[in-house]
């Protein structure tokens, strides 16, 4: 079929190369709800040629020095830093995120993710364990061979690359499948490898979606390791898919964050952290704090100054410099936000900023998928709105009388990926930090990242950790050589 549109290619074996299907998807750019390029509908087939690519690369990628790696790597960084406003630009497009977030935020942190890693393996340490006088024990770390490697399209590049990253850094080979939603800042990583010279097959990327290509990568025998980001029902399905394989698989999933004010707290930082914190990327950030609970003291003060800083954000076209506040993913996204404003007015919440789409930004957005910032306030804690991922531009705020009080409520749901607490009490701190059931507690800030920390979620956000050396633990093979005295 002849089309106007750019037509993404999947990258196998070190080429662009149209699906073997020949079919292809319309990507919609969600600020104008129109078509704008096409992604391949790949399927199994398409997994057998990347496989095979992967499978040959890794018998000379896994042999090279971690040196020569390292300098591919950095190399890979160094073109996406040079084509920085091209990503920009193309993550904004795909996203309807705006471009400032994009230029100073996603694209940055990729090419971190590439550098650390890359400097990372030049500093790696072997375990050895002397036993008793009777032997000695060093362990060997190994590639596993190829990783299966599925990500979101909340952040496209910025995760994808968190997984590509350490998992050839160690000397695997990568089968990848970004969102079919956003697939375009992946095509163009592409490119960067492909003039970086990273060799043939060492990464490929086959695009398509989920029930096809991703269930075809947990599904291949020969894909022994999947490292998955998404939501928490599809990690599930990714779960079940991989355990009769005795794949090692790590899942980072959903939250519904609690984020926690007390009235000791500096409220300009907390204020303006839980503005960022609630709407950064239209609140589709899986480690958004969608539950805000105020200390009583405060809480009117805090919900009458949190609405006056969100109603200033400007919403827009995301291409603006400008804007603040871009477009949801997707029509089904914002659907299901809408969904949850109603759900919240039945349960007895009131829309106290927002509930609605804004006024059409410009004549090129009109059709586009806008959602104004939402604060809903009122709500029981236990309820529906408050207790499930709604993955958009939505907040609810809920005051609390005690530490022990915030405690069960910020425990009582079944995610456990992150949380912030603002208060200047610094035994507070520590003594709620300790006790809120999540991988990460931000004190006095929001998604601030130390690549060498463990990342990742409790309960229902998740199994096992990324981040620096736990990702270089999860992409090797932990082998023990025991040598008798
Ligand atoms: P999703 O629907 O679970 O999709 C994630 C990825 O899995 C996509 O590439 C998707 O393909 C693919 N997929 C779908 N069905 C599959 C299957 N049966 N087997 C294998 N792969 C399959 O999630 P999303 O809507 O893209 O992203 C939003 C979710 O991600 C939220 O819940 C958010 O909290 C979570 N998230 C978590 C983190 C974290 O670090 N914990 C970070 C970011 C986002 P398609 O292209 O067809 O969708």
């Amino acid at each position: 079929m002849q089309t106007k549109f750019l037509k993404i290619q999947n990258f196998i074996n070190g080429k662009f190369v149209e699906p073997v299907s020949r079919r292809f998807l319309d990507n919609i750019e969600p600020a104008t709800g129109k078509p704008y390029s096409q992604v391949p509908d790949s399927g199994k087939e398409d997994i057998e040629l990347a496989v095979t690519a992967a499978e040959k690369a890794f018998i000379d990628w896994s042999k090279k020095s971690a040196a020569e790696r390292s300098h591919l790597l950095l190399r890979i960084a160094d073109l996406i830093e040079r084509d920085l406003e091209k990503f920009a630009r193309a993550e904004s497009i795909d996203t309807g995120k705006p471009i400032t977030l994009a230029r100073t935020l996603d694209i940055p942190r990729a090419v971190w993710n590439f550098r650390f890693f890359a400097t990372a393996i030049l500093h790696t340490e072997n375990e050895a364990h002397l036993t008793d006088g009777v032997a000695f024990n060093y362990t060997l770390r190994q590639p596993r061979g190829i990783a299966g490697l599925i990500s979101p399209w909340n952040l496209p590049l910025y995760l994808l690359s968190w997984k590509i990253a350490p998992a050839i850094a160690v000397g695997n080979t990568a089968i990848a499948k970004p969102s079919e939603l956003t697939p375009m800042t992946a095509f163009l990583l592409c490119d960067v490898c492909q003039e970086a010279g990273l060799p043939a097959g060492v990464l490929n990327v086959v695009h398509g979606t989920g029930p096809n290509v991703g269930a075809a990568i947990t599904a291949h025998p020969k894909i022994t390791t999947i490292s998955f980001t998404g939501g928490t029902v599809t990690g599930r399905k990714v779960a079940e898919a991989c355990a009769p394989l005795f794949k090692n698989v790590s899942l980072e999933l959903g939250g519904k964050n609690p984020n926690i004010v007390f009235a000791d707290a500096d409220l300009d930082a907390a204020i303006a952290g839980s503005v960022r914190s609630s709407f950064a990327n239209q609140g589709q950030v899986c480690l958004c704090g969608s539950r805000i609970f105020v200390e009583k003291p405060i809480y009117k003060q805090f919900v009458d100054r949190f609405i006056d800083k969100a109603s200033q954000l400007k919403q827009g076209d995301p291409l603006d410099e400008k804007t603040d506040q871009g477009a949801i993913v997707n029509k089904a996204q914002l659907d299901k936000v809408k969904f949850y404003i109603d759900l919240a007015q039945k349960e007895g919440g009131k829309i106290a900023l927002g509930g609605k789409p804004p006024e059409s930004p410009n004549e090129r957005t009109k059709e586009g998928y806008f959602f104004a910032p939402t604060v809903i306030v009122d709500l029981p804690v236990a309820c529906r709105t408050n207790r499930e991922e709604i993955f958009g531009p939505v907040v609810t705020v809920t005051p609390f009388e005690s530490e022990d009080e915030v405690i069960r409520y910020a425990n009582d749901v079944d995610y456990g990926l992150s949380s912030s607490v603002w208060t200047q009490n610094l035994g507070r701190a520590h003594r709620v930090a300790e006790q809120i059931h999540a991988g990460t507690v931000w004190v006095n800030c929001w998604l601030v990242r130390d690549l060498r920390v463990p990342f990742g979620g409790m309960k229902a956000s998740g199994v096992g950790r990324e981040g620096g050396v736990e990702a270089l633990k999860f992409f090797t093979e932990p082998k023990n050589i025991c040598i008798a005295k």
